[in-house]
């Protein structure tokens, strides 16, 4: 799910609109990080990988 929070830089309340905040008009940014950053993705697969070709290594 994408991280759909928004937060007005001008007065600081956070709204689901992604354009303009709806109190004050004023400009949006993202508050939080993604709580699944792309690296923690990769990792994942990376892990995925390596246990995948463990596997392949212990049949042979
Ligand atoms: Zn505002």
């Amino acid at each position: 799910m994408r991280w759909l929070l928004r937060k007005c830089k001008r007065c600081g309340k956070y709204t689901l609109r992604q354009d303009r905040c709806p109190y004050c008009n004023g400009e949006l940014v993202i508050p939080h990080p993604a709580r699944f950053s792309p690296n923690d993705k990769y990792i994942k697969y990376r892990y995925m990988i390596k246990y995948e070709i463990k596997r392949k290594n212990e049949k042979t």
